[in-house]
Formats: structure tokens, sequence, C-alpha cells
């Protein structure tokens, strides 16, 4: 038992840090004093170790805030409905939270799309078009920013949080902005939580964060500048948190994690240096995502009350914070994976902790998770369908912090106070760890045996290209399109009555077929020269493989927030992966029977399966990416066998998988792409590889791109204007590429002019042998009124081109 915070009757003095600024001790929250109701079965009576949870997923149990705002954006219900639901949904998590021992709880985590733009309109940086001026903001114009509005008025932009699968919508600035206390958000939500008898601790998403993922509306300057004119908004406001009640608030700065420049340190100092002078509560500054590195320093000599730590993805962390930070300090420990599903191993943790804390002066420690519980699912509870074996092997978000009530129980009252449990986790790590499910010894030989050979192709691109061209014969400047084609109500309806039994296997076979055999047709009669079966089959591009693959796991109502009211349920990798049967082969045969022109096979790539689902924590990312890509090889290979002369492997998640330090970024480029080309390098030289990805941000790692070394790939282009290819001015890029030209993110049908001048411009960076033309991505969100003319000017527009590079020629 760790003596530090062992007896009871110290708990006070032990918890209650000292406010640096005035040297007097801070009163304890409430929430430590008023007991949780005893709901894992023990004595919970006795003070513990504070538990935080820093966040909580806001959508929820049973996706009640989504329905609530489709209902409302649909005019189905009222406002007053939609805030009403809100509201109980913060009240039950309240609520949990208390009962499952966590005491400190937040507040201002909820909202009701997301958060960056709940900070933007709070500070009032709402930009002109939305026609705000002062005084409240009103939901319609909060959901315009979120989604776009009446005549036009489009949406801000949206972009990934950190190195997660949320996005939050990017605040834009303008030179000389004005910020006012426009919403009193955090303390509205504080008085609520405060009226249900729970005393919370505010999350506000930190001023240089705020400013570092904000863009300037021009480009013309740095929104970094504009902190001075922004902190009298967070004094105000911390000063309004204070005179409501509340004694501490978690200001969020993932910022602190990622490569600094002099300036942006020096601003952290700064917009520090104002909320240290003024009257605020206690200030916790929270970091998450990866390793203060070398911000530690800047970290640690904040003039603030605490620090939150991700010891999970640093583990290191531990040790460094309890050395270099100062010893009145609360320390937030980020110890259970904020960003995972699977069950911790407590009795290792409670080891570390206890070898590390041990002899510190420390008294304000607290356990939380490595960041706020957002990215994983509610409760596990509620996954009926999983077997019991794999279920306890995982924890979602209410679990978690359950694991951290039982980790602090151990520490302060030795892990016989919560012996069921500490038996449980022992047992359920134990059968991890040896389970056959888990652990396929064919895999790990297949693994062992992969040598270099295996990741190159036969023979360079050069001669492998004229093969190529020699049995394909295409035009040039060929047109195909990335896969898929609308998912209609049709097609949706049909999945949902066979998933039901309401229509068998026969009937939705039969359905499919035909869906795909009149794609094709209309493809052939439109004139493109590559065609695709359509994606009828798929659900999802991931889920569509894991569940043909062995390793991954599925849920029912394991949903995760994406961005505002999408939600998505990632696949668990639970163990080693391999490929019991054919997955696409039986459909890619029957397409090429409906036509003569080349069928591209369709796959998707082991680094986007990789990224895009829950990853088993006992294994290297880049061990279990190389399982899948060996599994994936297997299916590229019998398409070849049976017949495909072009395979496509998709990799659209590559680049999101960059590491948020760019000196780990090689690492990761290395491994993602021998992954790739294992996958991809199989084939005869005559078949064609192509890949296709959804982003155009190619410059700093088009090496990598090149190394791919794929006969052909597609990439988003034509919201940028081609800017991509900017890419190709130093580095000549050796092999094919089609440039997107139609921009599928929009109804909007492009004219044959706009997309023959995208392709000249795409000419003046690439040689004409090299240009295939192709929309951005798959077509799967729009609706074929929007397709089929589209397409038609698609295949004008290349035709136009091969009129003028003859005459050119
Ligand atoms: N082949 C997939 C499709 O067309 C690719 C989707 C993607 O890249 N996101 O839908
Ligand atoms: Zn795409």
């Amino acid at each position: 038992m760790l003596l530090l915070f062992g007896k009871a009757g110290k708990a006070d003095r032990l918890q209650a840090p000292r406010n640096p600024a005035s040297g007097s001790a801070t009163a304890l929250p409430a929430s430590t004093r008023t007991m949780p109701p005893n709901l894992l079965g023990y004595d919970m009576s006795s003070e513990l170790l504070p538990v935080a949870t820093l966040g909580v997923p806001r959508i929820g149990r049973r996706r009640e805030l989504k329905f609530a705002l489709e209902s409302y954006w649909a005019g189905k219900s009222s406002a007053d409905d939609l805030l009403n639901t809100a509201k109980a949904l913060r009240a039950a998590s309240w609520r949990e939270q208390a009962e499952r021992g966590v005491t400190r709880i937040p507040s201002n985590d909820f909202s009701l799309y997301d958060h960056v733009l709940d900070t933007a309109v709070m500070v009032g940086a709402l930009p002109a078009a939305y026609g705000w001026t002062d005084g409240p903001v009103s939901l319609d114009t909060y959901f315009a920013m979120a989604r776009g509005g009446e005549g036009g008025l489009t949406a801000l932009e949206m972009t990934k949080w950190f190195d997660t699968n949320y996005h939050y919508m990017v605040p834009e600035l303008v030179h000389g902005q004005n910020f006012t206390l426009a919403s009193t958000k955090p303390i509205d939500e504080f008085l609520e939580a405060k009226a249900l008898g729970i005393h919370t601790r505010p999350v506000l998403l930190g001023p240089v964060t705020f400013l570092k993922l904000a863009k300037a509306r021009d480009g013309d300057f740095e929104p970094m500048t504009l902190l001075k004119t922004l902190m009298p908004v967070y004094v105000e406001l911390l000063g309004r948190l204070k005179e409501a009640g509340a004694d501490w608030v978690q200001i969020d700065e993932p910022t602190l994690v990622l490569d600094l420049t002099a300036e942006e340190r020096e601003a952290f100092r700064s917009a520090y240096g104002a909320l240290a002078v003024a009257d605020t509560p206690e200030i916790l500054v929270a970091t998450y995502f990866g390793p203060l590195g070398d911000n530690l320093d800047t970290a640690v000599s904040l003039p603030v009350g605490g620090l939150h730590v991700d010891c999970v993805r640093a583990p290191e962390q531990l040790e460094q914070v309890v050395t270099k930070a100062p010893s009145n300090w609360v320390l937030s420990l980020g110890v259970i994976d904020g960003r995972n599903i699977w069950r911790t191993d407590l009795a290792a943790l409670r080891e570390r902790l206890e070898n590390t804390l041990r002899g510190t002066s420390f008294v304000g420690i607290e356990l939380a998770p490595s960041s706020s519980l957002l990215h994983v699912p509610i409760d596990l509870d509620l996954e009926t369908a999983l077997d019991p074996e794999l279920k306890s092997w995982l924890a979602f978000a209410v679990q978690k912090m359950s694991e951290l009530w039982i980790l602090a129980s151990a520490l302060s009252r030795g892990e016989k106070s919560v012996w069921t449990d500490w038996q449980a986790t022992a047992d359920a790590l134990q059968t991890r760890a040896i389970s056959t499910r888990v652990h396929d010894a064919s895999v790990a030989a297949r693994t062992a045996a992969v040598d270099t050979a295996m990741e190159k192709r036969v023979s360079p691109f050069a001669e492998r290209s004229a093969l190529q061209h020699d049995r394909l014969k295409l035009p040039f400047f060929p047109t195909t399109t990335i896969g898929s084609f609308p998912q209609t109500a049709e097609v949706r309806k049909a999945r949902a009555a066979h998933a039901r039994g309401e229509m068998n296997d026969a009937d939705y076979a039969a359905f499919l077929r035909a869906r795909t055999a009149e794609t094709i047709r209309w493809q052939e009669e439109i004139g493109l020269d590559v065609l695709v079966h359509g994606e009828f089959e798929r659900n999802d591009m991931v889920q569509y493989f894991g569940e043909r693959l062995s390793g991954f796991a599925f849920t029912k109502h394991a949903w995760v927030q994406s961005y505002g009211s999408r939600y998505v349920r990632p696949p668990i990798i639970f163990g080693d992966v391999s490929r019991p049967a054919p997955m696409t082969v039986g459909w890619w045969r029957y397409a090429q029977s409906c036509t003569d022109k080349p069928m591209k096979g369709m796959l998707t790539g082991p680094v986007t399966i990789l990224n895009w689902s829950f990853v088993r924590d006992d294994l290297p990312r880049a061990d279990v990416c190389r399982q899948i890509a060996l599994a994936i090889r297997d299916e590229v290979l019998d398409l070849e066998k049976a017949g495909a002369a072009m395979i496509q492997i998709d990799e659209a998640a590559l680049r999101e998988g960059l590491p948020l330090r760019k000196s780990d970024w090689q690492t990761y480029l290395d491994w993602a792409v021998e992954s790739f080309r294992l996958t991809s390098s199989g084939v005869r030289d005559e078949t064609q590889i192509h890949t296709h990805m959804c982003y155009s941000e190619f410059n700093d790692i088009i090496e990598s791109i090149a190394a791919m070394d794929a006969d052909v790939i597609s990439i988003e282009t034509s919201r940028s204007r081609m800017e991509l290819l900017d890419a190709f001015r130093e580095f000549d890029y050796p092999n094919e590429i089609g440039p997107g030209v139609y921009d599928i993110h929009s109804p909007r049908v492009p004219t044959v002019v706009e997309m023959v001048d995208l392709l000249e411009h795409a000419r003046k960076r690439l040689a004409d042998r090299q240009i295939w033309v192709n929309p951005d991505c798959g077509l799967k969100t729009r609706k074929w009124d929007e397709v089929r003319p589209a397409l038609v000017n698609m295949v004008a527009a290349a035709a136009r081109l091969r009129a003028e590079a003859v005459v050119a020629a």
C-alpha cells in the first residue's frame, strides 16, 4: 500500500493543494465529500485519491443527441426539445460519474456539435457572414457555422482534432479581430450541475490552443498574434466562474504536445501570466495525446495550480513531471487509455505508481484517463451480443471510470479493499494473454517470414508500365471512378432488410447483382474506360473487410463521435489477423462478366484499416499493420488469379495516421509504405496496381507516396484547384496519377470547361502519359441525378483533351 495516500484522516490535507498565488489552502470541492452510492458494492465512504475523467462522451448511450439534433434540423421538434434532451444527457452523465466514484467531475465538456465551435462562439469569434453582431448567439447561427445555412451560406471548415478521428470546426479570424464574452455556456453548465448537487470542474479550451487551431480568414496573419486581445475574455469568464463557485477549472492545452516555435512557447507564458494576476479559480492545464517533450519546461513553469499529462502515450512523463513539476501542484496522471478500449492492467499500474510516487512530496495527485473519454464508446454493458470472453478484455468510458476508482482504492487501502474486481481484472488479462483467439501461431510464423523481396515489384515502373499498356490498350487520359456509386435509399433499405432477416440471402444477392449490372451498363454507355462495380454490397470500406477477416470484432452500440451528429463504430482488432477465405473475388468475377472493359478489383489497404479501428495494445501498430497487409495481399493475388488486370488498394487514411511530432513521421511513413508494398507487390508486372487517397496535402510526404510505387494513384485536387500539384514542381513523380477533377463533396455538377481547365493545370506539372481523369473520391454519398451529368461531362472533358493533345503532338 502506498503510505503517501494511506490514512483516510490525512486525505483532506493531502488532497488540498496550496494555491501558488495566495499560499492559502484551497477548499476541497464538495463532490469529494458527498460520497457516491455504493455502485460497485464496495465501501466507498472513505477518502481516496481523487479520480478525474477530463471529459466524457456527449452523444448519449442510445445516440439520443444525434436523434434530437436531426429531428430539430428537420423541423420536427423545437429548440426546447433539443435543449431539454441535451440537459438530460448532461445530468445523466454527471450522476453516472458521481456514482462511479469520479470526484473531479467536468462540466462544459458537453457540446451540441463541437467544443471548438463552442469556444469560437464563447469568445465572439463569428465570421461576419453569419450576421451576428452582439447579444446571445442563436442556435440557428451556431448550426449555420457548423453545417451551412440559408442562401448558400457555407459552414466553417472542418478538420481532424489532433491525431484522433474526431473533427472540429476551424475558427476563422480576421485582422484586428474583436473578442467578447458572447456566451456564458461554461457558467450556465457549472450552475446547472450545482443545482443538481454536483460540484464540477469546468473544462475550457485554452486560449493558446484555440488560436493555434484557428485560421486567418485571408491567411495574411498569424492568429497567435491575437492572444493579447483574446485574454481579457478568458479573464472575464474565469472571474465569473469563480463568482459562481468554481474553485478549479481544467484548461485544455493539447497544443503543448506539438512541435512549437519559440513564439508559441512565449504565448503560453504570456497567456497564463495574464491569468495568474487575475482573480480566477485554480487552473489545471491539461495536455494529452503525447509527450510534452521539449515543451516540458514551458509547461512546468506556467504560473498555474496543476498539470495533466498523458502517461499512456508517453509513460516516461510520469517520472518526468514528478521530478520537474512544483511539489505544491495538483498532478493529474493520465494512466488509463482514453483513446482505446482495452481493460487496464491495474496491478502493473499500481506498482508503477507506487514506485514512482513513493517518497515524493506530492500532495495533489489525481488519477485520470490519458485524455478526455470523448474518444471511446460509452458503456460496454450495452454490447449484449459480444461474447463474454472478449467482453472481459474491454473497458469503455464508464468501465474506465470504475477502473480509476478501483485503482485509487487499491493505492489508498490496498487491493483487498477491491478484491473481486482486482481478481477479475487479473483473470481477464491472463486469458487474453494466452488466448488462441488472440495468438495464431501461423500468423506469427508468416509475419516473421516476410522478407524485403516480398515488398518489391518484379520490375521497375518503366518496364511494368510498358507491359500494362500493351495489355490494357487504354487511350491517353483514361477515365475511371474511385469505386462506389450512389448508395441510394433503395440500397440501404435492402441492406437493412437483409440484416433484420426480412430479406433472404438469395434475394439480397440478386438485388445487389442487379444494381451492379445496371451500373456497369451505364458506365459503358457513357464511355468510361476503366469500370468499377459500384460497391453496393459494402456498408463501409473498412467494416466490409473487417467482417471477413479473423481477429476483428464489431459492436452494436459502441459509437464514437466523428463530427457533429456523425458517429462511427470502429472495428476492434483484438487478435492476429488472417483471411479465412476470399472476400471480393466473387463480386469482381461477376462484375467483370458484365463487361469487356477492364474492371478494377477494389480493396481497402492495411494502413486505412488500421487507422480506422481500435487496435490491440499488446503488439506494436506496425506489426498489426503487417498482419493486415499479408491478409489483403492474399486477396490481391486471388483477384489477379481470377483475371483482374487492375487492382485498386485504397489508402484513404494513410496521411491521417501521421504522428503529431514531425520527428516521428518518418518511422510511421516507413512502416506504412512497407505495409502497402507488402500488400501490392506480389503481382506480375502486367497487373496494374492503383491506389486512392482522399486528400491532396502531399508536399511534405511526396517521397513516401512515390515509394508506395503504385502504378496509378488517384487523389483529391478539384477543391484546391490542383494546388497539390505544387508538390510536383520539385519532385518528379514517376508513375501515373489521376488528380480529381470532380468535387464529390458538393452536389454541384462541374462543367466540361471547368474540368478541362483543371486538367490543363495538371498538364503543366505532369506528362500527358501520366494523367488519368477521375473524380476526387467515391460517389456513394451523391445522388444519381448529380453523378450522371457530372461523369458525362468528365468523359467529354477527357475527349476534348485527347483531341487537343493530338493536335499539339
Ligand atoms: N473505393 C472507395 C469508394 O469509392 C474509396 C472511398 C474513400 O476513399 N473514402 O467509396
Ligand atoms: Zn477518397
